[in-house]
């Protein structure tokens, strides 16, 4: 999701620790994190260089951008999968960018792991969010202007989000959360995770005018 953000790189330190595997609740479902082709893309770069966003001005950039990702099991691949979380996160924070999140998809990669701006916490913290699940959306919505790294030069105002969600994910270190999240950093939750389910927000524009 595009708009001027504040950066912050702290999260980023917290990458370096180590997960721990024990505090891992892995799905039964979650397969290896990526495919051959997913390492490949991700091994083309260093830690510290964005990765190429796909757009849907490209074809077939805008096929993979509607196609549904995979859960992640957090315990396999490591070492690719945190050289893999830190470019995603160069990827959004980079001057090209700039935006509040980005999810994977939007790099080429189908696995359920997204990065966010948490406008809601004090110092708006970057988070990576991972295998993230709305479980419950309000009936109260709110208009917000939404924008997309991989749709250019367009900004629109959408109608339809949820004024808040509960949502439940994993955290870089496998803990499981389960937490309300209102307001703006709501609607970057729903963008993003909308990208999991390979819809974008031109998707919900539509949506509303054929109501
Ligand atoms: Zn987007």
């Amino acid at each position: 999701m595009s708009f001027n953000q504040i950066s912050s790189f702290f999260i980023l330190l917290l990458l370096f620790a180590s997960c721990s595997a024990s505090k891992t609740n892995s799905k039964d479902n979650a397969k290896s994190a990526f495919t051959s082709e997913e390492k490949t893309l991700i091994l083309e770069g260093s830690a510290d260089e964005p990765m190429r966003v796909y757009k849907i001005t490209n074809r077939s950039d805008s096929l993979l951008l509607r196609k549904a990702s995979r859960d992640v099991d957090i315990t396999k691949d490591t070492l690719v999968l945190r050289l893999f979380i830190k470019r995603l996160k160069e990827t959004v924070v980079d001057p090209k960018s700039m935006g509040v999140g980005i999810a994977a998809p939007q790099v080429g990669v189908l696995s359920n792991i997204i990065w966010l701006q948490r406008f809601d916490k004090e110092g708006f913290p970057w988070e990576c969010i991972i295998n993230p699940k709305i479980i419950t959306y309000s009936d109260e919505k709110q208009v917000c202007p939404e924008g997309c790294l991989s749709i250019p030069e367009k900004t629109a105002i959408t109608k339809n989000r949820s004024k808040s969600i509960i949502v439940k994910y994993q955290n870089i270190y496998g803990i499981e959360i389960q937490e309300e999240v209102s307001d703006f950093t709501s609607v970057i939750f729903q963008h993003e995770i909308d990208h999991l389910n390979g819809i974008l927000f031109i998707d919900r524009l539509e949506q509303e005018l054929s109501k």
